[in-house]
Protein backbone atom coordinates (compact mmCIF):
# COMPACT_ATOMS: atom_id res chain seq x y z
CA UNK A 1 0.00 0.00 0.00
CA UNK A 2 1.13 3.46 -0.60
CA UNK A 3 2.26 5.53 2.18
CA UNK A 4 -0.45 8.97 2.53
CA UNK A 5 1.25 11.83 1.40
CA UNK A 6 1.75 14.73 3.46
CA UNK A 7 2.67 18.30 1.80
CA UNK A 8 4.35 20.94 4.79
CA UNK A 9 4.33 24.82 3.82
CA UNK A 10 6.79 27.16 4.97
CA UNK A 11 7.51 30.51 5.25
CA UNK A 12 10.37 31.90 3.46
CA UNK A 13 13.38 34.14 4.71
CA UNK A 14 13.74 34.73 8.26
CA UNK A 15 11.59 32.25 9.70
CA UNK A 16 13.43 29.21 7.09
CA UNK A 17 16.09 28.82 8.69
CA UNK A 18 14.68 29.06 12.28
CA UNK A 19 12.54 26.21 11.25
CA UNK A 20 15.11 23.79 9.78
CA UNK A 21 16.15 22.52 13.17
CA UNK A 22 12.63 21.80 14.10
CA UNK A 23 11.87 19.99 11.37
CA UNK A 24 15.00 17.94 11.99
CA UNK A 25 13.80 17.57 15.64
CA UNK A 26 10.81 15.66 13.83
CA UNK A 27 13.39 13.82 11.38
CA UNK A 28 11.76 15.65 8.91
CA UNK A 29 15.22 17.05 6.33
CA UNK A 30 15.20 18.29 2.70
CA UNK A 31 17.07 16.70 0.39
CA UNK A 32 18.70 19.33 -1.64
CA UNK A 33 19.79 22.72 0.05
CA UNK A 34 16.61 24.58 0.94
CA UNK A 35 18.26 27.88 2.04
CA UNK A 36 20.25 28.39 -0.93
CA UNK A 37 18.51 26.79 -3.77
CA UNK A 38 15.75 28.49 -6.04
CA UNK A 39 13.24 25.51 -5.78
CA UNK A 40 10.08 26.08 -4.04
CA UNK A 41 8.53 22.23 -3.80
CA UNK A 42 11.23 19.75 -2.29
CA UNK A 43 11.34 16.42 -1.49
CA UNK A 44 12.69 15.13 1.89
CA UNK A 45 14.03 11.92 3.42
CA UNK A 46 10.49 10.44 3.60
CA UNK A 47 9.67 9.81 0.05
CA UNK A 48 5.96 10.50 0.93
CA UNK A 49 6.72 13.82 2.68
CA UNK A 50 6.70 17.55 0.93
CA UNK A 51 7.95 21.04 1.56
CA UNK A 52 6.76 24.26 0.01
CA UNK A 53 8.64 27.38 0.07
CA UNK A 54 5.97 30.10 -0.20
CA UNK A 55 5.60 33.76 1.46
CA UNK A 56 4.03 34.10 4.71
CA UNK A 57 0.34 35.30 3.44
CA UNK A 58 0.09 32.18 1.00
CA UNK A 59 1.07 29.99 3.57
CA UNK A 60 -2.41 30.05 5.31
CA UNK A 61 -3.70 29.86 1.56
CA UNK A 62 -2.56 26.76 0.57
CA UNK A 63 -3.30 25.89 4.02
CA UNK A 64 -6.73 26.60 4.44
CA UNK A 65 -7.31 24.77 1.05
CA UNK A 66 -6.15 21.95 2.14
CA UNK A 67 -3.47 21.84 -0.80
CA UNK A 68 -0.72 21.88 2.25
CA UNK A 69 -1.55 19.67 5.36
CA UNK A 70 0.45 21.49 7.41
CA UNK A 71 2.07 25.20 7.51
CA UNK A 72 4.66 27.41 9.37
CA UNK A 73 3.36 30.74 9.87
CA UNK A 74 3.81 34.22 11.61
CA UNK A 75 0.68 34.41 13.92
CA UNK A 76 0.64 37.71 12.14
CA UNK A 77 -0.25 36.03 8.99
CA UNK A 78 -2.43 33.76 11.08
CA UNK A 79 -4.68 37.08 12.55
CA UNK A 80 -4.84 38.51 9.31
CA UNK A 81 -6.12 35.36 7.82
CA UNK A 82 -8.83 34.49 10.42
CA UNK A 83 -9.82 38.33 10.52
CA UNK A 84 -10.96 37.51 6.98
CA UNK A 85 -12.49 34.67 7.63
CA UNK A 86 -14.65 35.97 10.22
CA UNK A 87 -16.50 37.23 6.92
CA UNK A 88 -16.42 34.34 5.66
CA UNK A 89 -17.23 31.88 8.33
CA UNK A 90 -14.96 29.70 7.05
CA UNK A 91 -12.22 28.86 9.82
CA UNK A 92 -10.27 25.77 8.02
CA UNK A 93 -7.00 25.68 9.76
CA UNK A 94 -5.86 24.70 13.66
CA UNK A 95 -3.25 26.71 15.24
CA UNK A 96 -0.85 23.75 17.01
CA UNK A 97 2.22 24.77 18.40
CA UNK A 98 3.60 28.11 19.39
CA UNK A 99 7.18 27.58 18.52
CA UNK A 100 8.61 30.27 19.96
CA UNK A 101 10.83 31.28 16.99
CA UNK A 102 10.96 34.91 14.77
CA UNK A 103 9.49 36.47 17.98
CA UNK A 104 8.71 40.28 17.24
CA UNK A 105 5.57 42.61 18.07
CA UNK A 106 2.95 43.84 15.85
CA UNK A 107 2.53 47.57 16.39
CA UNK A 108 1.31 51.01 15.88
CA UNK A 109 3.72 54.09 15.02
CA UNK A 110 4.50 56.98 13.92
CA UNK A 111 6.80 60.17 13.60
CA UNK A 112 8.16 60.62 16.44
CA UNK A 113 7.28 63.20 19.12
CA UNK A 114 4.14 63.82 16.59
CA UNK A 115 1.59 61.18 18.49
CA UNK A 116 -1.80 63.33 18.24
CA UNK A 117 -4.83 61.00 20.37
CA UNK A 118 -7.55 64.23 19.23
CA UNK A 119 -7.04 63.38 15.94
CA UNK A 120 -11.39 62.15 14.83
CA UNK A 121 -10.92 60.47 11.66
CA UNK A 122 -6.91 59.25 11.18
CA UNK A 123 -5.17 57.55 8.03
CA UNK A 124 -3.10 53.98 8.84
CA UNK A 125 -0.74 52.76 6.56
CA UNK A 126 -0.28 48.56 6.99
CA UNK A 127 -0.02 45.21 5.05
CA UNK A 128 -2.36 44.39 7.82
CA UNK A 129 -5.61 45.68 6.73
CA UNK A 130 -7.60 43.16 8.15
CA UNK A 131 -6.30 43.63 11.75
CA UNK A 132 -6.14 47.52 11.19
CA UNK A 133 -9.91 47.76 10.39
CA UNK A 134 -10.79 45.49 13.48
CA UNK A 135 -8.11 47.09 16.03
CA UNK A 136 -9.62 50.67 15.41
CA UNK A 137 -13.05 49.54 15.09
CA UNK A 138 -12.59 48.04 18.74
CA UNK A 139 -10.82 50.97 19.81
CA UNK A 140 -13.63 53.02 18.63
CA UNK A 141 -11.25 55.14 15.87
CA UNK A 142 -12.72 56.10 12.85
CA UNK A 143 -9.50 55.10 10.80
CA UNK A 144 -8.81 55.27 6.84
CA UNK A 145 -6.80 52.07 5.86
CA UNK A 146 -4.55 52.11 3.54
CA UNK A 147 -2.99 48.86 1.98
CA UNK A 148 0.79 48.72 1.26
CA UNK A 149 3.08 46.01 0.58
CA UNK A 150 5.88 46.95 2.19
CA UNK A 151 8.16 50.06 3.07
CA UNK A 152 5.30 51.41 5.51
CA UNK A 153 7.66 53.42 7.06
CA UNK A 154 7.44 55.96 4.73
CA UNK A 155 3.62 56.63 4.99
CA UNK A 156 3.56 58.89 7.61
CA UNK A 157 7.47 60.15 6.65
CA UNK A 158 5.77 61.37 3.04
CA UNK A 159 2.57 62.17 4.63
CA UNK A 160 0.39 59.33 3.09
CA UNK A 161 -0.84 58.55 6.72
CA UNK A 162 -0.97 59.57 10.39
CA UNK A 163 0.22 56.02 11.73
CA UNK A 164 1.46 52.66 10.50
CA UNK A 165 0.61 48.76 11.94
CA UNK A 166 3.47 47.03 11.26
CA UNK A 167 6.04 44.47 12.72
CA UNK A 168 8.79 45.43 15.23
CA UNK A 169 11.80 43.60 16.25
CA UNK A 170 14.62 45.89 17.51
CA UNK A 171 12.89 48.94 17.02
CA UNK A 172 15.57 49.87 14.21
CA UNK A 173 13.53 50.72 11.37
CA UNK A 174 11.23 52.66 12.83
CA UNK A 175 14.06 55.06 14.34
CA UNK A 176 16.09 54.94 11.19
CA UNK A 177 12.83 56.72 9.63
CA UNK A 178 12.83 58.92 12.15
CA UNK A 179 9.18 57.16 13.44
CA UNK A 180 8.64 55.61 17.65
CA UNK A 181 6.54 52.83 18.27
CA UNK A 182 3.61 53.59 19.72
CA UNK A 183 1.46 50.86 20.82
CA UNK A 184 1.57 47.30 20.88
CA UNK A 185 -1.56 45.05 19.27
CA UNK A 186 -0.15 41.74 19.60
CA UNK A 187 3.20 39.62 20.50
CA UNK A 188 4.36 37.64 17.29
CA UNK A 189 5.86 34.12 16.77
CA UNK A 190 5.84 31.48 14.52
CA UNK A 191 2.96 28.68 14.73
CA UNK A 192 2.42 25.51 13.52
CA UNK A 193 -1.17 24.97 11.46
CA UNK A 194 -2.97 22.29 10.28
CA UNK A 195 -5.58 22.51 7.69
CA UNK A 196 -8.86 20.96 9.79
CA UNK A 197 -9.84 18.09 7.24
CA UNK A 198 -5.88 17.07 7.24
CA UNK A 199 -6.50 16.62 10.73
CA UNK A 200 -8.80 14.21 10.29
CA UNK A 201 -7.79 12.08 7.67
CA UNK A 202 -3.98 12.47 8.36
CA UNK A 203 -4.15 12.34 12.35
CA UNK A 204 -1.33 9.75 13.37
CA UNK A 205 1.06 12.10 10.69
CA UNK A 206 0.62 14.96 12.30
CA UNK A 207 0.38 14.12 15.18
CA UNK A 208 3.23 11.91 15.97
CA UNK A 209 5.31 15.42 13.86
CA UNK A 210 3.43 17.67 16.38
CA UNK A 211 4.89 15.42 19.33
CA UNK A 212 8.42 15.79 17.82
CA UNK A 213 8.50 19.13 17.71
CA UNK A 214 6.85 20.13 21.15
CA UNK A 215 9.76 18.91 23.38
CA UNK A 216 12.43 21.23 21.53
CA UNK A 217 10.10 24.27 21.17
CA UNK A 218 8.06 24.35 24.73
CA UNK A 219 9.31 27.16 27.19
P1 LIG B 1 13.46 45.87 13.40
O1 LIG B 1 14.18 46.99 12.68
O2 LIG B 1 14.40 44.94 14.10
O3 LIG B 1 12.39 46.42 14.35
O4 LIG B 1 12.75 44.97 12.29
C1 LIG B 1 11.62 45.46 11.68
C2 LIG B 1 11.50 44.99 10.25
O5 LIG B 1 11.90 43.64 10.07
C3 LIG B 1 10.05 45.10 9.85
O6 LIG B 1 9.97 45.88 8.69
C4 LIG B 1 9.56 43.69 9.65
O7 LIG B 1 8.96 43.58 8.39
C5 LIG B 1 10.81 42.81 9.71
N1 LIG B 1 10.70 41.76 10.76
C6 LIG B 1 11.36 41.71 11.92
N2 LIG B 1 11.06 40.60 12.61
C7 LIG B 1 10.20 39.91 11.86
C8 LIG B 1 9.50 38.68 12.00
N3 LIG B 1 9.67 37.90 13.08
N4 LIG B 1 8.67 38.30 11.04
C9 LIG B 1 8.48 39.07 9.95
N5 LIG B 1 9.10 40.24 9.73
C10 LIG B 1 9.94 40.67 10.68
Amino acid sequence: MTQTQLTIALTKGRILKETLPLLKAADIEPIDDILSSRKLLFETNHPHIRLMILRGSDVTTYVRFGTADMGIAGKDMLMEHLAEDNHSKDKGIYELLDLNIAKCRLMTAGLKGQRSDGLKRIRVATKFTEIAEQYYAEKGVQAEIIKLYGAMELAPVMGLADEIIDIVDTGNTLKANGLEPWDSIADISSRLIANKASMKMKHEMIKSIVEKIRPVVAG
